[in-house]
């Protein structure tokens, strides 16, 4: 069995590194990871500056580009082999709810979806690293107990994408994992604003806002119950719903180009 690690931290991040240990030993491994911390990156691909890959001591491969560009490039000619199964993090970080649409830990696992490979991403719910250890262990039980079927739906080209994220416990308040639907948040916090020292204002993102819909059966609610939250993911974003809403007005400006 073959898996491929990515993340967003950072090829350096303690993440990845306990990730790396906690599924040698399952499987032949490969890190691809960015250079640098690539947080909120999304799916971006990097398509106007070229991109290099070198070998940290360790063997982990790093790239001076996004999450998804280290899973592309390593699906699509780096690696020479199509792993069974792709996995992401662990995020220093909660990808909950609409995090999810940003997150560049969801992105990498995300690529490898999109690529006919079953996906995992793996966040811890605070930043910090507290209980890494355990989230680790916890995030190579799962992935222990999905390989086989992973490298089956690979072969078949029928992959599944995983949103995982693991309260920071130790591992004797560590409830099991629950399925659970995501959440929402509220609007991020307003843009923070500076003056650089050269008079210059300059724009911080601010934080983003916090649960709006944390009710039973999400993952914000799960988490704080103490449960890994198990989330299936699907890309399709089309409103189906509201297809039939939208069809009048198509219809109404297609008949007065006429
Ligand atoms: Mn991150």
């Amino acid at each position: 069995m073959k898996i491929l690690i990515s993340n967003d931290d950072g090829y350096q991040a303690p993440g990845i590194v306990a990730l790396y240990e906690a599924l040698k030993g399952l499987a032949d491994v490969e890190v691809v990871a960015p250079e640098h911390n690539n947080s909120a990156k999304s799916n971006a691909l990097t398509l106007h500056s070229p991109l290099y890959v070198h070998t940290a001591p360790n063997g982990f491969r790093y790239v001076n580009g996004t999450p998804a560009d280290c899973v592309h490039i390593a699906l699509t000619g780096l690696l020479g082999y199509r792993p069974d199964l792709v996995v992401s993090g662990i995020n220093n970080g909660a990808n909950m709810g609409d995090d999810t649409i940003y997150s560049g830990t969801v992105g990498a696992a995300m690529e490898g979806y999109l690529f006919g490979i079953p996906a995992i991403a793996f966040s811890q719910t605070e930043k910090g690293w507290a209980h890494l250890d355990v989230a680790a262990e916890k995030a190579a039980q799962l992935v222990q107990q999905l390989l086989p079927a992973s490298a089956e739906a690979a072969r078949r080209h029928e992959p599944w994408l995983l949103n995982v994220n693991m309260p920071c416990r130790p591992a004797s308040e560590f409830k099991g994992f629950k399925v659970a639907r995501l959440g929402r948040r509220h609007a991020a916090e307003s843009v923070i604003t500076q003056v650089n020292p050269r008079g210059d204002t300059m724009y911080w993102i601010g934080a983003a806002g916090p649960a709006k819909d944390e009710a039973e059966g999400t993952d914000f609610h799960a988490t704080q119950q103490g449960y890994a939250t198990i989330t299936p993911l699907q890309i399709d974003l089309t409103d189906h719903d509201r297809l039939a809403y939208w069809a009048p007005t198509a219809a109404q400006l297609s008949g007065a180009m006429k």
